[in-house]
């Protein structure tokens, strides 16, 4: 039996502690350390970013380094939302420290001039120098930084001192856990035990230690813990009963003659897949991941027809208004008129939207499509059998189970996504859903080409288009997010439009982040019918619109992306029958790093080859802005690194999963790694 109370002081509040008032406590809140095991969890950052001493003049530009540096000169500009700046110098060059949003004072004190400080974070560089914005961990004692690399990150008020004390105090009275592991996966680890672990972690000589065990351990938990979620999840989802559909396949295969293609393989074998689940008395929570352009829809749509052969109504919600019409009209065009099929959009007067609501909720509609701002609301099904979901990337895994309980009895909910990621992260954020996965293109699919051009020699670009457009082409022209604020980005779109409208009068369009959302769908709307040439955008156009005479894109500052995002980009063009051509543009000369990313892209012209090169470099927290998904980020797991106990885990999860082993066990893991919440609700 599981001790309660052993991982409970794990859980308790950091009050407990000694020496830690009110004032640490709520400055740890703030940096969301709200009980003693995430204190403990706090460290491990420090290990895989900031473990080696670097030279300026060696530094890496993106990449995470650890300098000792000289404070030389401050500027603190009197004019507002400039940042301040330190200079500071080693023997071998020049830095610039920035910090926005920052006060004379904390600057003064944490880089003092003459004195050594050790800093730490991402380099980048500007106007000839490098820089460092906002260093997160600074130390005044360097010596102590050499010795001790786990300086804890600098939260503002609490000092190294304090932080080093209070994680002592709390090694020092470590509970004992009963283990969670099997024999088999202990042994891989040396037998560690957690405990001993998580004390291995915080010991100063231990930097550096990827391979040993203890690290190994904690960083497998860590996968362990999200996979076992996910597998609850699935199961739980998987045990719920539904009445099964059944339809006649002749009907289905009467509308796959009708096409002007023929299915590739992989769209057959999803597409049966996906069959099987709606045949099943057990409900279907399954994800359709296909590279940009495979053809998902009409997979999707397929399995909507068989849907309502079988008696159900198919719900089909798209991330834009264009895109549910684009769905909208191929399913009008495919199915026969004995299917009801509507479109509800944002636009419909009120009484229309009444009006569609209510055959809904009588069973007049077969197949309703809309955005899924729409389904949010309050619309009453009376026998829905399906939902499909078009690009929701985006969704986290409690946002899509909500969603598969929503859908009632006797709903399967089919997800797709254009987003091919790493095996090892799909196994984190999907893990919980069934996979079908496209993996071949069309095959009258051509390449893409893809060239880098200097933003100097924009004349020639400017000289290709015009080429283009004699020949009745359109063109995307992408203008990313200059900085972080979206005034520039808008800004920096605006002034491209002005410049293209005087070279190409009357051919040129304009769509930004601010446009409003039915002059968007009207310019977009346009440019499909091809009423003007040229569309000029921030990167709104990323999500699936299918505009088949397009087929040239120009993304500016290309380097402000990474390379999937290039290549979902991209994916925008090549859709038709024609040749097509994306062209990335740079401010300067690029790197060696920027040179090595870029010819994979003009390589490969397949998504899942892309998206693991890409995160070999950069790093999974970065790929495809997951980060801003809400979906966790690992602390010590690295799924470039540790990819063979990504593995382990989920040969582990799946034994777990066949022996119906009980899993009580593992609650307290899952609640130190905070997933208590999903757990709960499961249990
Ligand atoms: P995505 O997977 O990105 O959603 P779509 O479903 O929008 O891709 O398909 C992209 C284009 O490819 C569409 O114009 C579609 O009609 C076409 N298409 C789909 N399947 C095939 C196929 N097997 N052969 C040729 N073209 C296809
Ligand atoms: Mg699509």
């Amino acid at each position: 039996m599981t001790n309660k109370s052993n991982y409970e002081f794990l859980l308790s509040d950091l009050s407990k502690l000694k020496g830690v008032g009110q004032k640490t406590t709520s400055l740890l809140k703030k940096k969301k350390i709200e009980n003693i095991f995430d204190l403990l969890w706090k460290l491990p950052k420090s290990y895989t970013d900031r473990s080696r001493s670097t030279k300026i003049k060696d530094l890496k530009i993106g990449e995470n380094q650890t300098i000792t540096i000289v404070p030389n000169k401050y500027s603190f500009p009197r004019i507002r939302n400039l940042p301040n700046k330190v200079f500071c110098l080693d023997d071998t060059g020049g830095i610039d420290c920035i910090f926005f949003n920052s006060y004379e004072g904390y600057v003064r004190k944490i880089l003092p001039l003459g004195k050594e400080i050790t800093v730490s974070g991402k380099i980048g560089f500007f106007k000839n120098k490098y820089q460092l914005t906002n260093p997160k961990y600074i130390s005044e004692d360097s010596s102590l930084i050499k010795q001790i690399h786990n300086t804890y990150s600098l939260t503002e008020g609490i000092s190294e001192k304090i932080y080093s004390k209070i994680i002592k105090q709390i090694i020092e009275s470590l509970p004992l856990l009963d283990e969670w592991h099997s024999k088999d996966i202990l042994d891989k680890f040396g037998n560690i035990k957690w405990n001993e672990a998580i004390v291995e972690l915080h010991k100063p000589e231990n930097i550096e230690s990827h391979k040993k065990n203890f690290y190994q351990r904690l960083a497998f938990d860590e996968i362990f813990s999200t996979f076992l979620v996910n597998s609850e999840i699935r199961k739980k989802i998987r045990k719920k009963k539904k009445k099964s559909k059944f339809f006649d396949k002749s009907k289905q295969n009467k509308i796959i003659k009708k096409l002007e293609f023929s299915l590739t393989n992989d769209q057959k074998k999803t597409l049966e897949e996906i069959n099987k689940d709606l045949s099943s008395t057990n409900k279907m929570f399954r994800l359709l991941q296909g590279d940009v352009g495979s053809g998902k829809t009409i997979v999707s749509l397929l399995a909507a027809y068989n849907t309502v052969n079988s008696g159900f109504q198919v719900a089909v919600m798209a991330p834009t208004e264009i895109l549910a019409r684009q769905h909208f009209n191929l399913a009008k065009n495919l199915f026969s008129k004995r299917i009801n099929i509507e479109l509800i959009s944002g636009k419909s007067e009120y009484k229309a939207k009444k009006e569609i609501l209510r055959k809904i909720n009588s069973n007049e509609i077969d197949i309703i499509f809309g955005t899924h701002a729409i389904f949010q609301k309050k619309v009453y099904f009376k026998n829905l059998g399906l939902i499909i979901i078009d690009e929701q990337h985006k969704f986290g895994v409690n946002q899509r189970k909500r969603l598969s309980d929503k859908g009632g009895n006797n709903c399967d909910v089919l997800l797709m996504t254009a987003t091919p990621i790493p095996r090892t992260l799909t196994m984190t954020l999907y893990g919980d859903m069934d996979l079908s996965i496209i993996k071949e293109k069309p095959k009258s699919r051509k390449p893409i080409k893809t060239y880098s051009k200097l933003e100097s020699k924009i004349d020639d670009v400017i000289k290709f288009i015009k080429k283009e457009i004699e020949l009745g082409n359109q063109i995307f022209w992408v203008c990313p997010l200059i900085e972080e604020s979206k005034k520039l980005d808008h800004s920096s779109a605006v002034k491209k439009f002005e410049y293209l409208d005087k070279l190409f009068p009357n051919q040129v369009s304009l769509l930004h982040g601010k446009t409003d959302l039915d002059d968007k769908e009207i310019i977009l709307d346009k440019f499909l019918k091809r009423e003007f040439q040229i569309l000029v955008s921030t990167t709104i156009i990323e999500v699936g619109i299918d505009f088949p005479n397009a087929n040239v894109i120009i993304i500016e500052n290309a380097n402000k992306f990474g390379l999937s995002q290039l290549h979902q980009l991209r994916g925008r063009v090549g859709r038709g029958d024609k040749d097509s051509t994306c062209i990335l543009m740079f401010k300067s000369n690029l790197s060696e790093n920027a040179k090595k990313r870029i010819n994979i892209l003009k390589e490969s012209n397949d998504g899942f080859y892309i998206s693991e090169e890409d995160m070999k470099i950069r790093g999974f927290g970065d790929i495809l802005g997951f980060k801003q998904s809400g979906i966790k980020n690992f602390k010590l797991a690295d799924p470039v690194q540790n990819s063979d106990l990504f593995i382990l885990a989920e040969k582990e999860i799946r034994r777990i999963e066949m022996n119906n082993e009980d899993i009580s066990k593992f609650k307290p893991l899952i609640k130190l790694y905070d997933r208590a919440d999903i757990i709960n609700d499961i249990a």
